[in-house]
């Protein structure tokens, strides 16, 4: 059986064809670090592992490449950051929120069982690949300077809107009059904006300024990719206007015909029949399903959460409740006790593998395991050894089971909220040993181990200078 997905592009389940089999080239747009991944932003995450798991199982592991961004500059970055870190200089405040954010999705999608991408991209990494793809719109017709901004020129572009089914008839028709005065159409978009001295900013031939989000996944899929690849994927809300523009802005400056050659999107997820909001009191990060009582009053572990997740197809909703973990919960433990130390093989495996190769059929993968678990408690030995193939190609193996999942939270509650805690118990500390207080540096070293904290005291081998080396206790 080959591979075959749905292509939002063709609106069909097409088989699948790679460009080129010994690289299969995915890319699918990553978090922009401002704040904790929720429980939405975890089903792509998982979604694309799933997939990026199957296509290495069926090309091979060194033959897929899998790209996902990091989008560290964004204006939320910077409201954030001035409202986190007052009176600290931007540029250090904004570096202090992506990385905290950059480590905990790290955290959050390996306790999911995600695989870490080939790359992991970050924007910043990437503005002078984003000013050259723009001066290279500028130069062929396709953008345009105004009002302290480079644009994308929409109706530069003959079929734009192809991915969303957007004529762009209609959304002139459709606009009011509260078009932004310096724009050629009302669906033009930026490419790159001025930005105040405050404001985090690179040099470019238009000013110092910054880019706009769309530029920053065409320019960081081509500097990994190339100018066309296989996969392009992420959420059903990505299709409008961010993939639109990525295809946009990468076919007119590159000349091809597409970007991609399939586009996937995941369903979303929603909240015990909500749409999660802050104001509805239903919003979950990922690491607080994890490591605290907030949902059904316990935690949830990375195996179960991503169960959960996978027992409905992916371009279906979620709707997320504590009944769908319970179930998922015990559909794991009753496979997993099974499957414990299994060996050897028999074939049913290949009917769950040709599940997932149709647009990877989940639903139907667990229908399917569970009808070999009973096989397995019939006492049949290959059934085992089956189950435990289908926890390994779905990642169920590899997500985090409960105490992990908790022992890994507190490690990373502790991480991030208290590093200057950390610093200015151990400056207290060394004070108290300058001053020969034993007691009051032992009382502080208890401190720090009741909160998870070991740390060692070392002798600067060149400066001959004591100083304490710590770090959080598994
Ligand atoms: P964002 O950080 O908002 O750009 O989202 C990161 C990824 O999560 C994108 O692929 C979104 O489409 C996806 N996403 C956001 N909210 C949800 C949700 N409620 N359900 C499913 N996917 C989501
Ligand atoms: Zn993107």
């Amino acid at each position: 059986m080959t591979l075959r997905l749905y292509n939002t592009l063709t609106r069909q389940k097409e088989v699948f064809v790679p460009i080129d089999p010994s690289n299969v080239r995915m890319y699918v747009c990553g978090p922009t670090v401002y704040d904790f991944a929720h429980i939405g932003n975890a089903r792509p995450a998982i979604v694309f592992d799933v997939l990026y798991r199957l296509l290495r199982h069926t090309y091979g592991a060194d033959h897929v490449t899998y790209v996902r961004n990091i989008t560290d500059v964004d204006d939320k970055i910077n409201a954030r950051a001035l409202r986190d870190y007052p009176g600290m200089p931007l540029n250090e405040a904004i570096r202090h929120v992506t990385e905290k954010t950059y480590d905990q999705y790290q955290k959050d999608v390996t306790a999911l069982g995600c695989l870490p991408p080939t790359v992991q991209p970050r924007a910043t990494e990437h503005i002078k690949g984003m000013v050259e793809m723009i001066r290279t719109l500028v130069g062929r017709g396709h953008a345009y300077e105004a009002g302290g901004e480079v644009l994308f020129d929409v109706s530069s572009m003959k079929d734009y809107g192809a991915l969303s089914g957007r004529k762009l008839e209609d959304q002139m028709a459709g606009a009011r009059v509260a078009v932004d005065a310096h724009k050629k159409n009302p669906g033009d978009f930026v490419l790159w904006k001025q930005s105040s001295p405050e404001e985090p900013g690179w040099e470019s031939p238009w000013g110092r300024g910054r880019p706009g989000w769309h530029i920053e996944c065409s320019v960081m899929s081509k500097a990994h990719l190339g100018e066309v690849f296989d996969i392009h994927g992420g959420g059903l809300d990505l299709i409008f206007p961010h993939h639109e523009n990525e295809i946009a802005q990468s076919r007119c400056a590159h000349g091809t015909s597409v970007m991609a050659n399939y586009w996937m999107h995941n369903g979303f997820l929603q909240v015990e029949g909500q749409k999660m909001s802050k104001s509805l009191g239903n919003f979950y990060s990922i690491h607080e399903l994890m490591g605290t009582d907030a949902f059904g009053g316990r935690p949830w572990s990375g195996d179960v959460l991503r169960t959960a997740m996978l027992m409905s197809h992916y371009r279906q909703p979620i709707d997320f409740t504590v009944p769908r973990l319970r179930e998922a919960e015990a559909k794991l433990s009753k496979y997993r006790e099974i499957a414990l130390g299994a060996v050897g093989g028999g074939d049913s495996f290949n009917r769950i593998e040709n599940a997932l190769l149709d647009d990877l059929n989940t639903p139907l993968a667990f229908t399917l395991a569970d009808s070999i678990y009973n096989d397995a408690l019939d006492g049949k030995n290959w059934a085992i050894a089956e189950l435990a193939k289908f926890l390994n190609l779905t990642g169920l193996a590899d997500a985090t089971s409960q105490n992990e999942a908790i022992l890994a939270q507190r490690d990373l509650d502790f991480s991030l909220a208290n590093d200057d805690l950390v610093e200015a118990k151990l400056s207290e500390r060394l004070a108290a040993r300058k001053a020969k207080d034993w007691k009051k540096s032992d009382e502080i070293r208890d401190q720090l181990a009741a909160m998870g904290v070991s740390i060692k005291d070392v002798k600067d081998p060149a400066s001959g200078e004591l100083k304490t080396e710590w770090e959080v206790k598994r």
